[in-house]
């Protein structure tokens, strides 16, 4: 079943236009790799998605749904939980009241948090503001998931982590996408997000490009698309 569509997203920031005809769609318990290089438009398509930068045209079907004249809480209401680039929780909250602010019914709950993230279970008492920025992005994702979202969007959740920490989190993805979770991500790092994948989305330009499964992704492709 689709989860999400999106279809002919044009976007822009004032007159300057950043998406001319995104479209993809995300199937249920699938996890997309939005890709392209710098300033093609993924993270202004995330936000398009989730009505932070709205979408001057186009359309964005979620779960059945027409909504691309929603409003942010509203979309995040219907099972949209946003991890956006530059991670936030609240500095003050302890990781535990910053997972229990997020929490809403489901099959996520603290135990479960803990259980995928050991790191954020001891430091549960701690402030959020003690924690390194590893350890904040879990946090974030933590408290993407405590709202059981029908699907997850991770803006470069690994970016300028650690090599530690990022194999941390890269674990904790693919338990979640093995548990059925659906997920659209963006990062850089080919060889880390491929293997996760079930789809890939190339945008060049603000437009889809390219779609294909990773195994369909040759060189060719991606030197043309990726500059890899
Ligand atoms: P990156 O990997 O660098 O984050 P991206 O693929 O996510 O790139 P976007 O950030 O969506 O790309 O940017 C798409 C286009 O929109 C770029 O040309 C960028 O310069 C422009 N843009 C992004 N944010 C703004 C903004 N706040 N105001 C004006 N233009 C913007």
């Amino acid at each position: 079943m689709t989860l999400l569509a999106v279809d002919g997203l044009e976007t822009f920031y004032g007159k300057s236009q950043a998406l001319f005809g995104v479209e993809f769609t995300v199937a249920e318990g699938e996890a997309v790799a939005l890709m392209g290089r710098n300033g093609m438009g993924k993270t202004t398509t995330i936000r398009s998605i989730c009505h932070l930068t709205p979408a001057r045209r186009g359309r964005i079907n979620f779960a059945g749904k027409e909504i691309s004249d929603l409003a942010p809480h509203k979309v995040a209401r219907l099972g949209i939980g946003l991890v956006p680039e530059g991670r936030r929780c609240f500095p003050n909250l302890t990781v535990e009241e910053n997972l229990l602010a997020a929490a809403r019914p489901g099959k996520w709950t603290l135990q479960g948090i803990n259980a995928l993230f050991p790191r954020l279970a001891e430091r549960r008492t701690q402030p959020a503001r003690t924690l390194s920025g590893g350890e904040q992005q879990m946090l974030a994702i933590g408290r993407a998931l405590m709202t059981n979202p029908r699907l997850l969007i991770l803006d470069e959740a690994t970016e300028g982590l650690a090599p530690v920490i990022r194999q941390d989190i890269w674990h904790a993805i693919r338990t979640i996408r093995a548990d059925g979770q659906s997920i659209l991500m963006v990062d850089k790092t080919l060889s880390e997000l491929l293997p996760v994948a079930d789809h890939c989305v190339i945008l060049e330009k603000g437009k889809t490009v390219w779609t294909g499964t990773p195994a369909a992704l040759d060189t060719a492709t991606q030197e043309r698309f990726l500059g890899v």
